[in-house]
């Protein structure tokens, strides 16, 4: 099997186990990753995680022209957006995930800082999240508030939508997607205990530690 048919099969197993635990819905969601000739495998628009075919994403080449497979995401200027600003993307994911959704309509979430620090793999694997604001979807005005962090975030979240999360490989940024959800449904969960979230030193330590990216 050679290396990019590994990648295909990796992408579509991936994503087939997140439409399974109920992560993202219907036709929703959308997953790139690069190649190693510097091209872009993508999900293709209307297709389900349940059932992506890894002879049918849509590839580009390494100067984005579609050289084969169906027609790209809408999302896709979302995408290229984390790719043309952060030199370390290897695949990008966006899912319209419930619990993170439902985070974002909450009227006292913190924009520049959208999770609360309850667990410590979240923060290790995510960074600060940004909250953007709600888009019409397919508006390119998405990607370009993406380019407006310069960068600095690899995980945003749209708000009434869905996050989109940058990392490494495949594999990295969908359980980096995983914690964002995970988070958002703890935070929902524990909403009103008073809840014994990690305090501003843990927070640091982990930072320290860990050589997260935290955006300050
Ligand atoms: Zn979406």
């Amino acid at each position: 099997m050679t290396l990019e048919s590994l990648l295909r099969e990796n992408i579509c197993g991936l994503a087939k186990s997140m439409y399974d635990r109920g992560l993202t819905g219907g036709s929703t969601g959308n997953i790139s990753a690069r190649t190693d000739d510097g091209g872009l495998l993508v999900s293709p628009t209307g297709s389900s995680f349940g059932r992506l075919d890894p002879a049918r994403l849509s590839r580009f080449d390494v100067e984005g022209n579609l050289i084969g497979g169906d027609a790209p995401t809408k999302e896709m200027p979302l995408h290229a957006a984390f790719y043309d600003t952060r030199s370390t993307a290897g695949a990008v994911v966006h899912l319209h995930s419930c619990h993170s959704v439902a985070w974002s309509l909450m009227p006292d979430v913190d924009e520049d800082d959208f999770l609360p620090p309850l667990t410590p793999y979240a923060i290790m694997k995510l960074g600060k999240v940004k909250l953007l604001p709600f888009f019409l979807p397919g508006d390119p005005a998405m990607g370009e508030a993406v380019r407006g962090l310069a960068g600095r975030r690899s995980a945003v979240m749209l708000a009434n939508h869905g996050p989109v999360v940058a990392g490494k490989d495949v594999e990295a940024a969908c359980y980096a997607i995983e914690e964002l959800e995970d988070t958002a449904r703890l935070a929902i969960l524990m909403r009103g205990y008073n809840a014994r979230a990690l305090s501003l030193d843990q927070v640091s330590d982990l930072v320290k530690h860990f050589d997260v990216e935290w955006d300050e």
